[in-house]
């Protein structure tokens, strides 16, 4: 019996058969629309799952790799080798104190909707950012002026080695998009955000309603609409990336399905069939022709993640500089 078939066992023999999924097309499961087949597939309603999922994949030495909303991943088309754990773990409390702890599954927006509406300071920037807190912390989200960076306090995590530890926020190492956790990689040595403990501030409700109307007025107007993940690169130390493939003349490029968004160049577009090859050739093409131009390093917001040839990567990331 291979690694992958023993863990289908341990998995079936723990009762959660009916709930493992083969060749799942993580197309189904990104914002992109595109991505081939996962090999195991299976969505955690609780945090205990996620642990014991985690756990007996690596036991068994099976790649595992957990997925929010897939909003910032470009999936291969060959799909991803081993299991994808979909984390749909919702629970969350607020205190008296504003202190609040989420597991890793909540909705970002709608966690802001909530606190917002409950009169606590704090998420009014991210009432539009789709998404999961587990992926809000890796990648450090953020929009008009906040980030996650400045409500997070600790994180609960699962190690590479199945401990489970507390970590305090000057520990996760936040930066522009990125954390030390997104730093490690996609992959089995990332540790896992379970659950987050974030402080707001007490605010008045009409104001924070304002705040979040007008914050969801301006991404309406700017964002398109349509199958993508968001800014595809993150901004430079000089300019909006945006801005840069726009002057370098992309704007509209299209290759096979994908394209770059006419109303905002940073947004590259599913049209419908792109595969993540077409969405790839697009993000080379943008690197290349804005480095050749302005001598700007476009680096990647989004990861792509499942079985790319390594050199592809490694490739993307030196040309993001
Ligand atoms: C229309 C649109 C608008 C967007 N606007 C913004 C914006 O304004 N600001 C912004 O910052 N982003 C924006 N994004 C990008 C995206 O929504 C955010 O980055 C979001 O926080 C990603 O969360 P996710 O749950 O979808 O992560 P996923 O895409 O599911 O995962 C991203 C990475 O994190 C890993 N991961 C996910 N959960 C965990 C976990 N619990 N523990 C460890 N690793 C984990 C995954 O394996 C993957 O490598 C936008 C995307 C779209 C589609």
């Amino acid at each position: 019996m291979n690694a992958m078939t023993k863990l289908v066992s341990a998995l079936q023999g723990a009762g959660y058969g009916d709930r493992l999924l083969r060749d799942e097309p993580m197309a189904l499961h990104t914002s992109f629309g595109v991505g081939g087949p996962a090999d195991l597939f299976i969505r955690a309603e609780h945090i205990g799952e996620l642990i014991e999922w985690l756990r007996l994949a690596r036991a068994h030495e099976v790649p595992c790799i957990v997925l929010g909303g897939g909003t910032n991943v470009l999936v291969a088309d060959a799909g991803i080798r081993g299991l994808v754990i979909l984390n749909a773990c919702q629970g969350h409390t607020i205190d008296e104190d504003g202190r609040v702890v989420a597991e890793s599954g909540v909705s970002l927006r709608e966690l802001a909707r909530h606190t917002v509406a409950q009169g606590w300071e704090g998420l009014e920037w991210a009432v539009g950012i789709p998404g999961t807190i587990g992926g809000a912390v890796v990648g450090n989200a953020g929009a008009y002026g906040g980030y996650m960076a400045d409500v997070v306090q600790e994180a609960q995590l699962l190690d590479a080695d199945g401990q489970v530890r507390r970590v305090q926020r000057n520990d996760l190492g936040f930066g522009y998009r990125t954390s030390a956790l997104k730093r490690v990689g996609a992959g089995e040595q990332r540790p896992i955000v379970l659950e987050a403990v974030m402080q707001l501030r007490p605010g008045d409700v009409q104001e924070l309603a304002a705040r979040a109307e007008q914050v969801t007025l301006q991404r309406q107007a700017r964002t398109p609409r349509g199958a993508c993940a968001g800014s595809m690169f993150k901004r430079t130390q000089n300019y909006p990336a945006g801005f840069l493939i726009e002057q370098a003349g992309l704007k509209g490029l299209q290759i096979g399905g994908a394209q770059i968004s006419p109303q905002h160049a940073n947004f590259f577009m599913n049209c419908g069939n792109a595969s993540a090859q077409d969405v790839v050739r697009l993000i080379e093409i943008a690197q290349e022709q804005v480095w050749r131009d302005f001598q700007e390093r476009l680096e990647p917001e989004i990861e792509l993640i499942g079985a790319w040839p390594e050199a592809a990567v490694l490739e993307m990331a030196s040309r993001g500089g």
